[in-house]
């Protein structure tokens, strides 16, 4: 059933990682099954027998060709060094190379305790679990670049948090699981062939464009730091554009690869306000909506700090190159971020005063308290004139009534397109659905208090086709009700 594993990474030297088997558990049972991934990966799903499966995606029985692994990283934790985090309770099974030809990571997380674990448990609760099924597939069908979900497994034990809970493994699957804190791992120990080893590696899997710049003079490993920032500019502007707030964008959470990874107190804000945080542990706001594109240029600085060494022989002069490549991160991410929102707002063409435009619909949001994703989404309603449906999602819409003319005369000098093909365009960028914080909630409680996994699957189906009207799921489009607001999320690893 599994494709044939190519390893890479249990190839490289031991100081990279740790070999772990999978802690096998009680009772797996197979809750989720990424069919579509699945086939897309290579998996042979001819006779596909669910028990088996479960003890795969447990890591009860570990498929042939497998070297699992824990990956030694470290990082930056709210600010703070930690130079030995590694997997604590994730293994490596190994690479496969998917249907397009592209090598993909497969992992189990919640696979028991490792010698990263740090007297953690090793395991994961099953509302977690869920919850990175649900918002890392939303966030793929969002266009939004992440990981992926392929299976979540229930083990049939129990796992200590605030409360006891359900124990989950989930298999995740990634254009690879380098991370700058894995290049901190090695940077902080002064180990500069590792280093080069991963940074090879990055350009080889991530970057192969630059294969054919000369290597050794710095000028490869200078375009790998650019890369991975325009990467990572992209990626934010995405997050900034459906509202999403990571939550913990520590540096063994940012992927070289660019993808959104590590979905733990993430969610997505109901009605907008930039200063947002919906995190538990996050007292100062670090993670802030409003400050995410300011922390991935911090951690991109840390980035580079690791990749010094290779960027010149003269130290001034490194420091020069990589100071000049985080500085281009702001204007790399303001592009990006007002294209997201130019399209968001149905605009094609670039004017001067798009930024203002943008940001008075975004004050007028803020001061009515209005639904982000749906502020969005019914604007196309209101290209020729006010929709009620609009207005409806504002406490107070003085600002919406006077910002709509700007936006229909700035519509008009987009030149002579017809209403509908603007309203087709803005739909096509704008969701209905998004993983909404009560709505998550709901299916794993329904799931883990009554095992009743029926929710969770109607969530998976909506959030399948976020862009197109669901009749009968109007509810699953709306935010929550004042009795189910979400303000705060846990961790709960
Ligand atoms: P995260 O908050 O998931 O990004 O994890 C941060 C670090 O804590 C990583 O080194 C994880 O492997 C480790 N970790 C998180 N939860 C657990 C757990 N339940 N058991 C062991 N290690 C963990
Ligand atoms: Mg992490």
């Amino acid at each position: 059933m599994f494709p044939e594993f190519t390893l890479h990474y249990a190839r490289l030297p031991e100081r990279f990682y740790l070999r772990f088997d999978p802690v096998p558990v009680s009772e797996p049972r197979l809750m989720a099954f990424n069919r579509p991934l699945a086939e897309a990966l290579g998996f042979d799903l001819d006779g596909f027998d669910e028990s088996r499966a479960a003890q795969w995606f447990s890591g009860n029985s570990v498929p042939e060709g497998a070297e699992p692994l824990a990956q030694a990283y470290a990082g930056h934790q709210f600010g703070h060094f930690n130079p030995r985090l590694g997997d604590g309770r994730a293994v490596l099974l190994g690479e496969v190379v998917d249907r397009e030809g592209r090598l993909r990571d497969i992992q189990l997380k919640g696979a028991g305790m490792t010698p990263f674990s740090r007297g953690a448990d090793g395991r994961a609760p099953l509302g977690p679990v869920l919850r990175e099924y649900l918002v890392s597939e939303a966030m793929h069908r969002l266009g939004v670049p992440t990981t992926r979900a392929l299976a979540a497994v229930t083990s049939g034990e129990r796992v200590f948090r605030r409360v006891p809970e359900p124990g989950a493994v989930l298999t995740r699957v990634a254009a690879s699981h380098l991370r700058v804190g894995t290049f901190q791992y090695f940077a902080a120990r002064d180990d500069v062939e590792a280093v080069r080893t991963l940074a090879d590696m990055a350009i080889e899997r991530h970057y192969p464009g630059l294969l054919t710049t000369e290597p050794g003079a710095g000028e490869r490993y200078l375009g790998l730091l650019e890369a991975v920032a325009a990467r990572q500019a992209a990626l934010v502007a995405k997050w900034m554009g459906l509202g999403f707030i990571h939550g913990v964008m520590n540096t063994d959470n940012c992927s070289i690869a660019g993808e959104t990874i590590d979905y733990g107190p993430c969610a997505f804000m109901e009605d907008y306000s930039p200063t947002m945080v919906f995190s538990s542990i996050d007292e100062q706001g670090r993670y802030a909506y409003r400050n995410q594109p300011w922390i991935a240029q911090w951690n991109l600085a840390r980035f580079a700090e690791t990749l010094l060494p290779l960027l010149d022989d003269e130290q001034e002069s490194a420091v020069a190159k990589a100071t000049e490549a985080i500085k281009r991160y702001e204007p790399r991410y303001e592009a990006e971020w007002l294209a997201v929102m130019r399209a968001k707002l149905g605009l094609q063409r670039e004017e001067k005063g798009d930024r203002e435009l943008v940001e008075a619909l975004l004050e007028a949001m803020q001061a009515g308290r209005a639904d982000f994703t749906l502020t969005f989404r019914r604007l196309s309603e209101a290209v020729e004139e006010d929709a009620p449906a609009l207005f409806d999602l504002f406490e107070a819409s003085d600002g919406l009534a006077a910002w709509l003319p700007r936006w229909r005369q700035r519509l008009e000098r987009e030149g002579t397109e017809a209403i509908g093909e603007i309203v087709v365009r803005m739909n096509a960028v704008n969701p209905l659905y998004i993983p909404r914080n009560h709505q998550v909630e709901r299916a794993i409680a329904a799931a883990a208090e009554h095992d009743d996994f029926g929710p969770f699957e109607t969530l998976r189906e909506v959030l399948a086709e976020p862009l197109v009207e669901q009749p009968g799921r109007e509810e699953h489009s709306r935010p929550a009700p004042p009795t189910e607001r979400v303000l705060r999320t846990f961790c709960g690893t």
